[in-house]
Formats: structure tokens, C-alpha cells, sequence
């Protein structure tokens, strides 16, 4: 492929990292490892689930034929059964359930022989000497009972590859007997913070310094996605540091660079990679913020992104491009749901670059989810930003939006 002409539009930098990213090997581990891997194989159940005709509530097991006497007008106890004995959970029944017997059983128990159904204890009333029990609601075949296999039979596909695995589906692997499961290798993720300006969080600047908010932000979003970051650290405008660095970032699977993409004297990224053999398949995208965003791909197959300096541009290309590839990386599809709201207040016309507005998203209890986007002061405005909850998306070249106007919307943030 050749390389993308200078400035292109989001879905194509979208598609060209698309294009260039594909799952990562899979590998084997422990169930107790696997909350939010995904599945790189389908898992089947070693049994029938449940492996039994389960009992669904604590009362009593029947023969459903003998419940035809009980009157449900009146629900005229027109119906005593005998009692025949008791099953907890994880017992198996001593005898079965003849015709007029009623067995006393608690939620889980296996269903004793003969018996077809489950009476509630709430609707029974017990003799006073406790041998017999009326029963005061009809009842049908199967009442209260799970049926063996009814969720899922031996065999079958319980959880689909590319499912990521959170606490309810780890439930499931472990009904099925899946002790270990094979998952796709999470991402490694290199990150590598450029800029002679910058300094620690521990530090106070002075003359011409800054925080980096960068490296602590994309270390967040990478752990936030499920990946492995990999920290290289902070280095500085200079060519030979930085082709070091890069270089140790080039045996992860992705590597982020922060800064130096600009159009600056001081802006060696983009040589820099080229210098190392890293294919650069776009520089620039029309995006605001984030145009100074660069994709690659290096010999070792590393993919290499460039994201701006300014934080909030650089939060808004990882949001749109990066994720969709660790998404890819790990085996899921890339991730785009795409929301609508109501806007809170107008917009101004857009231009050449497709915008993404930071904005707090309001869900009413009654009512039509609201936009309001934030007052901040640009893509450099990091603190204004953190009262984001999501981003309003406004196309190339929109009009102006009004008050009320339906506007799409991009949560960034879980509730
Ligand atoms: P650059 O993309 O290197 O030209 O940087 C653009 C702007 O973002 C400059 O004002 C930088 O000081 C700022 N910047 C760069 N890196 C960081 C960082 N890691 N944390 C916070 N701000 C940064
Ligand atoms: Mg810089």
C-alpha cells in the first residue's frame, strides 16, 4: 500500500489502522485469571446444565396428577398428599414419589423419581403432626422444575470466541468446566512521552516547564482497555534519545508516542521512525483536536501511532483510533457505538476537520439524553477537558447547530 495523501478524513485513518491490525496469538490460562480477557475458542460445557431435573423452590415434590383435586376457585384444600420423606440440596432422594406422596425438597435438590413437579411451600399448609400436607394452589407438570440440559446440553457452545469475559460470563466457564480457557495475548502497549519540557507529577515547574499529563493519561487508557502498558518514560527533543527509545518501544505490540508530530523544528518523530524502518501510512488527520496524528507500521509489525502533544488531542486520537486497534488486537471488533442526544445550547459552523467537542452527557430519568459541551479553552486545556463525560462529533463542514438539535454523541466515560 502506498503511503495516504497528507491530511485525510477520520473513517480513512479509521480504515487504515484497520487494515493493518489483526488478533494477536492466543494463549492458554486460568479461569481465575480471566476477568475481562477475551475468548480466542469457543467454550462448551463438559455436561448437561443443569446436569439434573432440578427442583427451582423450596416445597414439596409431586405428582402433578394428584394435584387436579385441588378446587382453584376456592383453593379448597381438596388435596393432602402424604409425606414421604425430605432432600436437601446435594442429596440424592432415598425413595421416589408414589401416587399421593408428596417429598419435602429445598431449591437445587435433584427431583426424586415419580414426582413431575414442585409445590411451593408457601402454597401447602402441613398437618399439625406433620405426615400429611394440603395443597392449596393447582399446580401443572414441570412446575418449578429445570429440567436437565435445559439451559445448555453437553457439548454445546456456552460462550463464543471473541467474547470478553466479565464476572457473569466467568459464571458460565465455570459451569461448563472450563478450568482453563484459551484468550487472546493481551496488547503490549508502549508508551513514550516526548518533550523538553516536560517534568514528573512529584516536581514543581519553573521557567519553561510543564506537568506531563500525557504519560499518566494514556497509561490510564491503555489499563482502562484491558491492555499492558509498558512505561518508557519522558524523553527529550533529541534525535539519538529518541530513536533509542523508540526503538525498545518497537518490541511491543503497539507503541504511543506522545508529542514531536507537529510541523516544529523540534518535531523528530516522524524522521526518527522513518530512520528505523517504521512504514508511515498517515501524518496527519482532519481532526479537531488531534491533526497531528501519525500511524505506522514497523518491520517487527509494531504499530506505531504518533498522538499530538496538546491533551486533549491526544486523548481523542487514542479515543478514535488506538482503541479500535487494541479492540482489534484482542480479538474483539472495533468499537463504535454511536449515541444521539439532544444539544444544550449552540454550536458554531465547523470547517475542514471533523470535531469532537468535549461535553458532559446528562441521562434524565424521564426525559431525552442532553449534550451541554463544556466550556474549555482548546486542546491544550487538559483541566477544562476533565469535566468531560463525553464528545459531541460535529462532521466537516456542518452549519451551525442550534439549541434542541440532534447531535451524535460519544460516551467516554462509564456512568
Ligand atoms: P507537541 O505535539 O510536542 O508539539 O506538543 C504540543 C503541546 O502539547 C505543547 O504545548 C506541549 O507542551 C504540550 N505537551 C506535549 N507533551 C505533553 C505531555 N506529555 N503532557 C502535557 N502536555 C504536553
Ligand atoms: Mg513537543
Amino acid at each position: 500500500m502506498g503511503n495516504a495523501p497528507r491530511l485525510i478524513s477520520v473513517a480513512r485513518a479509521k480504515r487504515f489502522v484497520a487494515e493493518n491490525v489483526s488478533p494477536l496469538p492466543a494463549e492458554r490460562i486460568m479461569l481465575d485469571d480471566a476477568l475481562h480477557r477475551v475468548l480466542a475458542e469457543n467454550v462448551r460445557s463438559d455436561v448437561d446444565a443443569p446436569p439434573f431435573d432440578k427442583a427451582m423452590m423450596d416445597g414439596y415434590a409431586v405428582r402433578s396428577a394428584d394435584l387436579t383435586r385441588v378446587d382453584s376457585a376456592t383453593s379448597a384444600t381438596g388435596c393432602v398428599l402424604r409425606v414421604v420423606g425430605q432432600l436437601p440440596a446435594g442429596h440424592l432422594p432415598a425413595a421416589g414419589v408414589g401416587a399421593g406422596d408428596a417429598m419435602q425438597i429445598n431449591t437445587g435438590a435433584p427431583l426424586p423419581d415419580g414426582a413431575d413437579s414442585v409445590v411451593r411451600v408457601e402454597d401447602t399448609e402441613p398437618t399439625s403432626d406433620g405426615m400429611a400436607v394440603a395443597i392449596k394452589t393447582p399446580g401443572r407438570e414441570g412446575d418449578h422444575v429445570e429440567r436437565r440440559g435445559a439451559y445448555s446440553k453437553a457439548g454445546h457452545v456456552v460462550l463464543g470466541a471473541g467474547t470478553r469475559l466479565f464476572a457473569h460470563q466467568i459464571a458460565a466457564a465455570a459451569s461448563a468446566g472450563a478450568a482453563q480457557l484459551s484468550v487472546y495475548r493481551q496488547p503490549r502497549v508502549a508508551l513514550l512521552v516526548t518533550g523538553d519540557e516536560l517534568i514528573d507529577v512529584n516536581d514543581r515547574p519553573t521557567g519553561a516547564q510543564i506537568r506531563n499529563s500525557n504519560g499518566p493519561m494514556l497509561d490510564a487508557l491503555v489499563r482502562g482497555l484491558h491492555a499492558r502498558p509498558v512505561n518508557l518514560g519522558v524523553t527529550g527533543d533529541d534525535p539519538q534519545t529518541l530513536a533509542t527509545q523508540i526503538e525498545s518501544g518497537l518490541e511491543s505490540d503497539v507503541l504511543c508516542i506522545s508529542g514531536g508530530v507537529s510541523m516544529g523544528a523540534f518535531d523528530f518523530v516522524p524522521k526518527v521512525l522513518a530512520g528505523l524502518g517504521v512504514r508511515v501510512v498517515f501524518k496527519k488527520i482532519a481532526l479537531k483536536p488531534g491533526k497531528p496524528t501519525l500511524f505506522g507500521v514497523a518491520e517487527s509489525g509494531t504499530r506505531v501511532f504518533g498522538l499530538p502533544g496538546n491533551p486533549v488531542g491526544c486523548f481523542v486520537a487514542f479515543w478514535l483510533l488506538v482503541r479500535d486497534a487494541l479492540a482489534v488486537l484482542e480479538g474483539r471488533s472495533e468499537i463504535r457505538p454511536i449515541w444521539r442526544a439532544r444539544l444544550d445550547g449552540p454550536l458554531p459552523a465547523t470547517g475542514d476537520r471533523e470535531c469532537y467537542l468535549p461535553c458532559q452527557i446528562e441521562q434524565p430519568p424521564n426525559g431525552d439524553r442532553v449534550a451541554k459541551s463544556i466550556t474549555w479553552r482548546g486542546s491544550g486545556d487538559s483541566l477544562g477537558f476533565a469535566r468531560a463525560n463525553g464528545l459531541i462529533v460535529r462532521p466537516v463542514r456542518a452549519p451551525a447547530s442550534q439549541d434542541g438539535d440532534r447531535v451524535e454523541i460519544i460516551p467516554i466515560q462509564p456512568w
